[in-house]
Protein backbone atom coordinates (compact mmCIF):
# COMPACT_ATOMS: atom_id res chain seq x y z
CA UNK A 1 0.00 0.00 0.00
CA UNK A 2 1.50 3.25 -1.05
CA UNK A 3 1.02 5.48 2.05
CA UNK A 4 1.44 9.93 1.73
CA UNK A 5 3.58 9.91 4.95
CA UNK A 6 6.97 9.92 5.53
CA UNK A 7 6.71 8.83 8.71
CA UNK A 8 5.64 5.09 8.26
CA UNK A 9 7.95 2.45 7.14
CA UNK A 10 7.55 -1.59 6.50
CA UNK A 11 8.86 -4.81 8.45
CA UNK A 12 10.28 -2.93 11.27
CA UNK A 13 11.41 -5.70 13.86
CA UNK A 14 9.61 -5.20 17.39
CA UNK A 15 12.02 -6.86 18.84
CA UNK A 16 14.12 -4.01 18.62
CA UNK A 17 11.56 -1.62 20.66
CA UNK A 18 10.51 -4.01 23.57
CA UNK A 19 12.59 -4.57 26.78
CA UNK A 20 11.61 -8.28 26.40
CA UNK A 21 14.12 -8.20 23.27
CA UNK A 22 11.18 -10.21 21.44
CA UNK A 23 8.87 -9.76 18.46
CA UNK A 24 9.36 -10.13 14.96
CA UNK A 25 7.89 -7.62 11.81
CA UNK A 26 5.13 -5.03 12.08
CA UNK A 27 3.41 -5.29 8.37
CA UNK A 28 3.55 -1.48 9.19
CA UNK A 29 5.41 0.83 11.54
CA UNK A 30 4.74 4.49 12.34
CA UNK A 31 6.58 7.43 13.99
CA UNK A 32 4.56 10.40 13.71
CA UNK A 33 6.50 13.56 14.54
CA UNK A 34 3.39 15.90 14.86
CA UNK A 35 -0.23 15.63 16.01
CA UNK A 36 -1.02 16.66 12.99
CA UNK A 37 0.98 13.51 11.31
CA UNK A 38 -0.62 11.32 13.90
CA UNK A 39 -4.12 12.41 12.76
CA UNK A 40 -3.51 11.99 9.27
CA UNK A 41 -2.09 8.71 9.63
CA UNK A 42 -5.02 7.37 11.51
CA UNK A 43 -7.59 8.28 9.18
CA UNK A 44 -5.94 7.07 6.49
CA UNK A 45 -5.84 3.53 8.92
CA UNK A 46 -9.52 3.74 9.72
CA UNK A 47 -10.13 4.58 5.80
CA UNK A 48 -9.08 1.64 4.83
CA UNK A 49 -10.36 -0.51 8.01
CA UNK A 50 -6.43 -1.35 8.94
CA UNK A 51 -5.88 -2.66 12.48
CA UNK A 52 -3.40 -0.33 14.63
CA UNK A 53 -1.29 -1.14 17.61
CA UNK A 54 0.17 1.11 20.05
CA UNK A 55 4.03 0.83 21.12
CA UNK A 56 5.17 3.18 23.32
CA UNK A 57 8.91 1.99 25.40
CA UNK A 58 7.76 -1.63 24.86
CA UNK A 59 8.65 -2.61 28.76
CA UNK A 60 5.33 -4.46 29.45
CA UNK A 61 4.53 -5.73 25.90
CA UNK A 62 5.24 -8.73 24.68
CA UNK A 63 4.83 -9.23 20.57
CA UNK A 64 4.45 -12.11 18.45
CA UNK A 65 7.18 -13.89 17.13
CA UNK A 66 5.02 -13.89 13.99
CA UNK A 67 5.06 -10.02 13.45
CA UNK A 68 1.84 -8.12 13.54
CA UNK A 69 -0.75 -7.21 10.75
CA UNK A 70 -1.69 -3.88 9.99
CA UNK A 71 0.20 -1.08 11.48
CA UNK A 72 2.04 -0.32 14.88
CA UNK A 73 1.59 2.77 16.16
CA UNK A 74 5.13 4.30 18.25
CA UNK A 75 5.35 8.07 18.56
CA UNK A 76 8.21 10.07 17.26
CA UNK A 77 10.73 12.19 18.81
CA UNK A 78 8.00 15.72 18.32
CA UNK A 79 6.51 13.99 21.32
CA UNK A 80 8.90 13.93 23.44
CA UNK A 81 8.54 17.21 24.80
CA UNK A 82 7.75 19.04 28.74
CA UNK A 83 6.58 22.14 29.64
CA UNK A 84 6.35 23.96 32.90
CA UNK A 85 3.17 25.12 32.89
CA UNK A 86 2.91 26.31 36.54
CA UNK A 87 1.62 29.39 37.80
CA UNK A 88 4.52 30.98 39.78
CA UNK A 89 2.00 31.67 43.14
CA UNK A 90 0.47 28.23 42.91
CA UNK A 91 1.57 25.60 45.28
CA UNK A 92 1.28 23.35 42.84
CA UNK A 93 3.93 22.27 39.67
CA UNK A 94 1.55 21.55 36.37
CA UNK A 95 3.85 20.06 33.66
CA UNK A 96 2.89 19.17 30.11
CA UNK A 97 4.36 15.81 29.01
CA UNK A 98 4.49 14.88 25.16
CA UNK A 99 3.33 10.69 25.55
CA UNK A 100 6.92 9.78 24.16
CA UNK A 101 8.53 11.66 26.75
CA UNK A 102 10.66 8.74 29.08
CA UNK A 103 9.17 8.78 32.55
CA UNK A 104 12.58 8.67 34.11
CA UNK A 105 13.22 12.07 32.06
CA UNK A 106 10.24 13.41 34.18
CA UNK A 107 11.19 12.16 37.09
CA UNK A 108 15.03 13.14 36.65
CA UNK A 109 13.74 16.69 35.82
CA UNK A 110 11.59 16.73 39.15
CA UNK A 111 15.26 16.67 41.36
CA UNK A 112 16.28 19.84 39.97
CA UNK A 113 12.48 21.51 39.71
CA UNK A 114 11.47 20.35 42.56
CA UNK A 115 8.60 18.08 41.84
CA UNK A 116 7.57 16.36 44.64
CA UNK A 117 5.81 13.01 44.82
CA UNK A 118 7.11 11.41 41.74
CA UNK A 119 9.51 9.51 43.65
CA UNK A 120 6.33 6.70 43.01
CA UNK A 121 7.60 6.87 39.51
CA UNK A 122 11.22 6.64 40.33
CA UNK A 123 12.71 3.57 38.25
CA UNK A 124 9.97 2.73 36.13
CA UNK A 125 11.04 2.30 32.57
CA UNK A 126 9.21 3.32 29.38
CA UNK A 127 7.09 6.22 28.07
CA UNK A 128 4.68 9.01 29.85
CA UNK A 129 1.99 7.32 27.55
CA UNK A 130 2.55 3.92 28.30
CA UNK A 131 2.68 4.85 32.19
CA UNK A 132 -0.69 6.37 31.71
CA UNK A 133 -2.51 3.66 29.66
CA UNK A 134 -1.07 0.83 32.72
CA UNK A 135 -1.45 3.34 35.45
CA UNK A 136 1.91 2.15 36.27
CA UNK A 137 2.77 2.93 39.86
CA UNK A 138 -0.52 4.75 40.04
CA UNK A 139 0.53 7.36 37.89
CA UNK A 140 -3.37 8.31 37.70
CA UNK A 141 -3.62 10.46 40.82
CA UNK A 142 -1.17 13.14 39.27
CA UNK A 143 -3.20 13.33 35.98
CA UNK A 144 -5.07 16.70 35.24
CA UNK A 145 -5.88 16.22 31.80
CA UNK A 146 -5.03 13.93 29.11
CA UNK A 147 -5.13 14.63 24.99
CA UNK A 148 -6.31 10.78 23.31
CA UNK A 149 -6.62 10.81 19.58
CA UNK A 150 -9.34 8.25 18.89
CA UNK A 151 -8.57 5.62 16.13
CA UNK A 152 -10.54 7.09 13.19
CA UNK A 153 -8.27 10.84 14.33
CA UNK A 154 -10.54 12.54 16.19
CA UNK A 155 -8.58 14.72 19.03
CA UNK A 156 -10.21 14.65 22.87
CA UNK A 157 -9.81 16.41 25.85
CA UNK A 158 -10.76 14.26 28.69
CA UNK A 159 -10.20 16.13 32.38
CA UNK A 160 -9.30 14.12 35.69
CA UNK A 161 -12.96 13.93 36.20
CA UNK A 162 -14.00 12.49 33.15
CA UNK A 163 -10.79 9.45 34.07
CA UNK A 164 -10.86 6.13 35.85
CA UNK A 165 -7.93 4.44 37.33
CA UNK A 166 -7.85 1.27 38.42
CA UNK A 167 -4.66 -1.04 39.37
CA UNK A 168 -2.53 -1.63 36.65
CA UNK A 169 -5.45 -0.26 34.30
CA UNK A 170 -6.85 3.30 32.88
CA UNK A 171 -10.08 2.33 31.11
CA UNK A 172 -8.88 4.63 28.26
CA UNK A 173 -11.49 4.95 25.16
CA UNK A 174 -9.63 3.36 22.70
CA UNK A 175 -6.94 5.73 20.60
CA UNK A 176 -3.26 7.19 21.08
CA UNK A 177 -2.82 9.35 24.38
CA UNK A 178 -0.75 12.49 22.21
CA UNK A 179 0.12 14.65 25.79
CA UNK A 180 -0.89 14.71 29.54
CA UNK A 181 -0.98 17.25 32.03
CA UNK A 182 0.63 16.00 35.53
CA UNK A 183 0.32 17.88 38.44
CA UNK A 184 2.55 17.53 41.99
CA UNK A 185 2.77 19.36 44.64
CA UNK A 186 6.09 22.00 45.06
CA UNK A 187 8.81 20.88 47.32
CA UNK A 188 12.57 21.78 47.40
CA UNK A 189 14.64 19.95 44.85
CA UNK A 190 17.61 18.54 47.29
CA UNK A 191 14.13 16.86 48.98
CA UNK A 192 12.57 15.32 45.83
CA UNK A 193 16.27 14.21 45.01
CA UNK A 194 17.06 12.43 48.11
CA UNK A 195 13.20 10.66 48.20
CA UNK A 196 13.84 9.77 44.03
CA UNK A 197 17.77 8.48 45.48
CA UNK A 198 16.33 6.46 47.96
CA UNK A 199 13.66 4.82 45.97
CA UNK A 200 16.12 4.01 42.46
CA UNK A 201 18.81 2.30 45.17
CA UNK A 202 15.55 0.22 46.80
CA UNK A 203 14.87 -0.66 43.28
CA UNK A 204 18.20 -1.86 42.05
CA UNK A 205 18.72 -4.04 45.08
CA UNK A 206 15.23 -6.23 44.68
CA UNK A 207 14.05 -5.68 40.91
CA UNK A 208 15.83 -8.12 38.32
CA UNK A 209 17.37 -4.97 36.61
CA UNK A 210 20.24 -6.79 34.73
CA UNK A 211 18.05 -9.07 32.03
CA UNK A 212 15.71 -8.38 29.63
CA UNK A 213 12.31 -8.71 31.11
CA UNK A 214 8.89 -6.37 30.86
CA UNK A 215 8.55 -6.25 34.54
CA UNK A 216 6.31 -7.64 36.26
CA UNK A 217 4.62 -10.83 34.26
CA UNK A 218 1.52 -10.96 36.52
CA UNK A 219 -1.08 -8.87 38.52
CA UNK A 220 -1.18 -8.82 42.48
CA UNK A 221 -4.20 -10.99 43.71
CA UNK A 222 -5.90 -9.11 45.86
CA UNK A 223 -3.93 -8.99 49.50
CA UNK A 224 -1.22 -11.17 48.09
CA UNK A 225 2.32 -10.64 45.94
CA UNK A 226 2.41 -13.00 42.95
CA UNK A 227 6.22 -13.05 43.17
CA UNK A 228 5.33 -14.47 46.65
CA UNK A 229 3.12 -17.32 45.09
CA UNK A 230 5.16 -18.28 42.42
CA UNK A 231 8.37 -18.22 44.54
CA UNK A 232 5.91 -20.60 47.26
CA UNK A 233 5.20 -22.97 43.98
CA UNK A 234 9.04 -23.46 43.59
CA UNK A 235 9.64 -21.38 40.48
CA UNK A 236 12.36 -19.77 40.82
CA UNK A 237 14.48 -20.31 37.93
CA UNK A 238 11.87 -22.67 36.03
CA UNK A 239 13.01 -22.15 32.48
CA UNK A 240 11.28 -23.08 29.20
CA UNK A 241 13.71 -22.63 26.35
CA UNK A 242 15.27 -19.27 26.85
CA UNK A 243 12.57 -18.12 29.22
CA UNK A 244 13.51 -17.95 32.76
CA UNK A 245 11.70 -17.12 35.97
CA UNK A 246 13.75 -14.89 37.43
CA UNK A 247 15.89 -16.07 40.54
CA UNK A 248 15.88 -12.68 41.79
CA UNK A 249 12.02 -11.70 41.54
CA UNK A 250 10.06 -14.66 40.88
CA UNK A 251 7.09 -12.28 38.76
CA UNK A 252 9.71 -11.51 36.17
CA UNK A 253 10.14 -13.73 33.18
CA UNK A 254 13.72 -12.71 31.74
CA UNK A 255 14.76 -13.52 28.17
CA UNK A 256 18.22 -15.94 28.89
CA UNK A 257 19.40 -15.63 25.30
CA UNK A 258 16.49 -16.10 22.56
CA UNK A 259 13.92 -16.58 24.02
CA UNK A 260 10.63 -16.67 21.47
CA UNK A 261 6.95 -15.05 22.53
CA UNK A 262 5.71 -18.48 22.40
CA UNK A 263 8.47 -19.58 25.66
CA UNK A 264 7.38 -16.90 27.16
CA UNK A 265 3.53 -17.76 26.96
CA UNK A 266 4.41 -21.30 27.66
CA UNK A 267 5.84 -20.48 30.84
CA UNK A 268 3.32 -17.88 31.67
CA UNK A 269 1.02 -20.74 31.02
CA UNK A 270 2.74 -23.20 33.48
CA UNK A 271 3.25 -20.37 36.71
CA UNK A 272 -0.72 -20.19 36.14
CA UNK A 273 -1.13 -23.62 36.37
CA UNK A 274 1.20 -24.23 39.40
CA UNK A 275 -0.26 -21.60 41.28
CA UNK A 276 -3.88 -22.41 40.63
CA UNK A 277 -2.66 -25.97 41.99
CA UNK A 278 -1.10 -24.92 44.95
CA UNK A 279 -2.90 -21.86 45.94
CA UNK A 280 -6.47 -22.34 43.78
CA UNK A 281 -5.15 -18.45 42.62
CA UNK A 282 -5.83 -17.43 38.81
CA UNK A 283 -2.79 -15.08 37.96
CA UNK A 284 -3.68 -12.58 35.67
CA UNK A 285 -0.99 -11.40 33.05
CA UNK A 286 0.13 -7.87 33.44
CA UNK A 287 1.97 -7.71 30.54
CA UNK A 288 0.35 -6.78 27.37
CA UNK A 289 0.35 -9.04 23.91
CA UNK A 290 0.78 -7.25 20.66
CA UNK A 291 0.27 -9.51 18.01
CA UNK A 292 -0.82 -13.21 17.40
CA UNK A 293 0.25 -16.25 18.63
CA UNK A 294 1.68 -18.96 16.83
CA UNK A 295 0.51 -22.36 17.01
C1 LIG B 1 12.69 -3.70 34.69
C2 LIG B 1 11.24 -3.29 34.68
C3 LIG B 1 10.65 -2.81 35.83
C4 LIG B 1 9.31 -2.42 35.85
N1 LIG B 1 8.76 -1.95 37.01
C5 LIG B 1 7.47 -1.57 37.04
C6 LIG B 1 6.88 -1.08 38.26
O1 LIG B 1 7.52 -0.96 39.29
N2 LIG B 1 5.57 -0.73 38.24
C7 LIG B 1 4.81 -0.81 37.11
O2 LIG B 1 3.63 -0.45 37.14
N3 LIG B 1 5.34 -1.28 35.95
C8 LIG B 1 6.65 -1.65 35.88
N4 LIG B 1 7.18 -2.12 34.71
C9 LIG B 1 6.33 -2.24 33.51
C10 LIG B 1 6.40 -1.03 32.56
O3 LIG B 1 7.66 -0.40 32.67
C11 LIG B 1 5.33 0.01 32.84
O4 LIG B 1 4.05 -0.53 32.71
C12 LIG B 1 5.52 1.21 31.87
O5 LIG B 1 4.87 2.33 32.38
C13 LIG B 1 5.02 0.90 30.47
O6 LIG B 1 5.38 1.98 29.62
P1 LIG B 1 5.80 1.70 28.10
O7 LIG B 1 5.88 3.02 27.41
O8 LIG B 1 6.99 0.85 28.01
O9 LIG B 1 4.51 0.91 27.61
P2 LIG B 1 4.39 -0.20 26.46
O10 LIG B 1 4.95 -1.48 26.92
O11 LIG B 1 4.89 0.34 25.19
O12 LIG B 1 2.79 -0.31 26.37
C14 LIG B 1 2.04 -0.78 27.46
C15 LIG B 1 0.55 -0.61 27.11
O13 LIG B 1 0.26 0.78 26.95
C16 LIG B 1 -0.22 1.03 25.62
N5 LIG B 1 0.36 2.33 25.20
C17 LIG B 1 1.68 2.67 25.13
N6 LIG B 1 1.80 3.95 24.74
C18 LIG B 1 0.53 4.42 24.55
C19 LIG B 1 -0.02 5.67 24.14
N7 LIG B 1 0.76 6.74 23.82
N8 LIG B 1 -1.36 5.79 24.06
C20 LIG B 1 -2.18 4.74 24.36
N9 LIG B 1 -1.72 3.53 24.76
C21 LIG B 1 -0.38 3.38 24.86
C22 LIG B 1 0.26 -0.13 24.77
O14 LIG B 1 -0.60 -0.32 23.66
C23 LIG B 1 0.18 -1.27 25.79
O15 LIG B 1 -1.15 -1.75 25.91
C24 LIG B 1 8.53 -2.51 34.67
C25 LIG B 1 9.13 -3.00 33.49
C26 LIG B 1 10.48 -3.37 33.49
C27 LIG B 1 11.09 -3.86 32.21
Amino acid sequence: MPWPHDCIRPHELLANHTSFRIGGPAEWFAEPSTLEELVAVLRETHRVGMPVSVVGGGTNTLASDRGIRGLVMHLGRGFRTIRDVSHQDDPLAQVLCGAALLTQRLVYLATTHGWGELESLAGLPGQIGGAVAMNAQDIGQFIRRICLVSFDGTIREFTADQLTFRYRDAALEPGIVADVTLQFPKVPPAQAYERIRQVLQYRNSTQEVRLPSAGCAFKNPPGVGAGRLIDQAGLKGARIGDAQVSRRHANFIVNVGYATCDDVLSLMEHIQREVDRHFHIRLEPEVRMVGERIG
